[in-house]
């Protein structure tokens, strides 16, 4: 068991802002949770302190005994908790004063602040969480997207951790193959090698899948960033209201990066978008307009996909053109044409890719099928689980030694050399599931956590 579940931790665990949220929660975890809780906060009338039970009361500063917040008291006693230890939740009113109040009477009485992911640390340490598990937690509160959410919770819900188990045991399963032939090779049938290898390859198979639907779940994560250009006019800052406006409460306006680049940020069918709006990009002379228009080219060659607007009443002019040989040949392009409300029937819609009408709406979702299908993003639907960076490099290191251990088989060489490559792959795995992990790794993933989780 760890060393510092001997500490009682605390930290609040709702976000802290000023004049938002209604309720705001402390958390403690350890020993000295209850202690603490019971020095700290007044039941009003009779209530027991059982576990489980929601109290009503006050917090008092001992100290002063004055009354610091009327608060609702949560004890659970382990290790019936998130972290298998005694844990106490103070829900005090919102805001920034209170509940910093509150936290600064519960360190005066003992506990420590809780390192970022320390709570979910515990629980991973004392088993109550695998480590897919808890990362699937970071994950869903840090979601940005319906799909990324998802994702996240197909991770909590241990798909994950199942999948990455079965290709684990089944390693294993061949390490014991191997290993009982060095140690008993007169007393068992010839090794089957032909199995074996065909064993091998299906595993790093599934590990190469899985670090595809990485790649792409990353995507969903943290969104394609598209890059809107078009001449003056055409209908750019239209076709941004549009896009933006079925999730207007979900619209951030991001601080653009440079005065030329307007970058904002929506969600489209569930996957957000990062949409950057190259104002800047025309051929000029003016030397500050030049480097403007440079800023705008790299953001160009940083986009996931380009989207170029065009006017359908115009037709395809020389400018559409030249704007269109500002692309870098290897970024996703689609052509948008707009205002087809003003084209008669019948007349020609190239070289559109996409006609709309920006002002109406019409060919909304046609677009925002073919953007996401442009920026990678599209047959996220039939996703299941994917990996994080972390997991994903360590899938990937595990199919790099099968690769080794493949080799080594057909090259004939002993079967010592097959066996170091196997025991590397099973070991990375092991790493991914938390099976095979020393604390200093653990402490390293759950850093990158919010404090208070
Ligand atoms: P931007 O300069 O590219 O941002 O273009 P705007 O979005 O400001 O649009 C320029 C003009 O075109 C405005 O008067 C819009 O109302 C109009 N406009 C935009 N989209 C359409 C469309 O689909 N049909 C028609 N008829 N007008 C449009």
């Amino acid at each position: 068991m760890l060393a510092s579940s001997s500490d009682t931790i605390a930290a609040i665990a709702t976000a802290v802002a000023p004049g938002q949220g209604s309720v705001a929660i402390l958390r403690l975890s350890g020993p000295r949770s209850e202690a603490i809780g019971r020095r700290l906060f007044h039941p009003a009338g009779q209530q027991p302190w059982e576990s489980h039970r929601v109290l009503y009361g006050h917090v008092i500063d001992p100290a002063s005994g004055e009354r610091v917040d009327e608060a609702l008291l949560l004890l659970m006693r382990a290790p019936r908790s998130f972290t298998r230890e005694d844990v106490v939740e103070f829900h005090c009113h919102g805001g920034l004063v209170v509940v910093r109040r509150v936290l600064e009477l519960v360190l005066a009485a003992g506990a420590r602040p809780a390192d970022a992911g320390e709570f979910s640390l515990r629980a991973v340490l004392h088993g109550r969480l695998d480590l897919t598990r808890a990362e699937a937690i970071g994950q869903l509160v840090a979601a940005r997207g319906r799909r990324a959410a998802q994702l996240a919770m197909a991770g909590l819900d241990g798909g994950l951790h199942q999948r990455v188990s079965q290709l684990r045991s089944s390693l294993l399963d061949q390490l014991s193959e191997l290993e009982a032939r060095l140690d008993f090779d007169d007393e068992l049938p010839p090794l089957d090698v032909a199995a074996l290898t065909d064993a091998l390859r299906q595993t790093q198979a599934a590990l190469h899948q899985l670090v595809a639907d990485a790649q792409q779940g990353q995507l969903l994560r943290e969104g394609p960033r598209v890059a809107i250009i078009g001449r003056p006019n055409v209908g750019k800052s239209s076709l941004l209201n549009l896009l933006s406006q079925r999730d207007r409460a979900i619209v951030t306006p991001l601080p653009g990066t440079t005065r030329d680049l307007l970058e904002s940020e929506l969600l489209l069918d569930g996957v957000p978008l990062t949409l950057l709006d190259t104002a800047g990009i025309r051929p000029t002379s003016d030397p500050v307009e030049q480097l403007g228009i440079a800023r705008s080219q790299r953001a160009l060659a940083s986009a996931d996909a380009v989207l170029l607007l065009f006017d359908l009443s115009d037709g395809w002019t020389p400018a559409d053109q030249a704007l269109r040989e500002q692309v870098p040949p290897d970024v996703p392009l689609l052509v948008v044409g707009n205002k087809r409300d003003r084209l008669p029937p019948g007349a020609s819609l190239a070289p559109a890719d996409v006609p709309l009408c920006a002002l109406s709406g019409e060919g909304r979702q046609e677009l925002a099928d073919a953007l996401l299908e442009r920026c990678g993003a599209a047959g996220h639907q039939g996703l299941e689980v994917a990996l994080n960076t972390r997991q994903r490099d360590l899938a990937a290191a595990a199919a790099t030694a099968l690769g080794r251990s493949l080799q080594a088989a057909a090259e004939d060489l002993p079967t010592d050399f097959w066996t170091i490559d196997l025991r590397e792959a099973i070991q990375r795995l092991g790493e991914i599931t938390g099976e095979d992990v020393s604390e200093a790794v653990l402490e390293r993933v759950f850093s990158r956590f919010c404090i208070g989780k």
